[in-house]
């Protein structure tokens, strides 16, 4: 068996730059390596689930959120932090889509894939309420994260918890 943490991706990983549409802008937040790699080495397996509304909004092209999400987890890699997976929502929330968060559906089809990961020992970790609710909605738990949050603190606190 298998724990997981599901990472929202603007606002937890990268800081939030309102629609985020160049890859060069992506920065990391506070204590990001450090925490990732610390809940790596305890196992955990480390998936993105994201929502990216702009592209129907009409703010960033779809080919430039895959091409963001790459350099993203390319970056990571540098850092020897392994993306196993990533889900992501190009919907329009009047779409009412099944994968927009907190809809469950993107860690459904990451479960299907994924049969090892035990969902009530794992992680959704977000910047908004919607990304709390998921956790709920998939029987996880949640945690919020801020601005200033110190991921590494994040981190510790998960590993604390058992
Ligand atoms: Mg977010
Ligand atoms: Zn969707």
């Amino acid at each position: 068996m298998k724990r997981a943490i599901f990472l929202d991706r603007d606002g937890t990983i990268i800081r939030e730059m309102g629609y985020l549409n160049t890859p060069e802008f992506i920065r990391l937040k506070k204590g990001i390596i450090e925490g990732l790699i610390l809940l790596q080495k305890n196992g955990f397996y480390l998936f993105i689930v994201t929502n990216q509304s702009g592209v129907k909004r009409g703010w960033v092209s779809r080919n430039r959120v895959i091409r963001i999400n790459r350099t993203l987890i390319e970056l990571l890699k540098q850092h020897k932090i392994f993306i196993k997976d990533i889900g992501v929502c190009f919907h329009h929330p009047k779409e009412r889509c099944r994968c927009r968060k907190p809809e469950p559906f993107m860690i459904w089809r990451l479960l299907k894939k994924y049969p090892e990961v035990q969902i009530e020992e794992s992680y959704v970790i977000g910047d908004k309420d919607s990304d709390i609710k998921l956790a709920l909605n998939v029987g996880a738990k949640g945690i919020k994260v801020f601005s200033h949050t110190d991921f590494r603190k994040v981190a510790t606190q998960i590993l604390k918890d058992g």
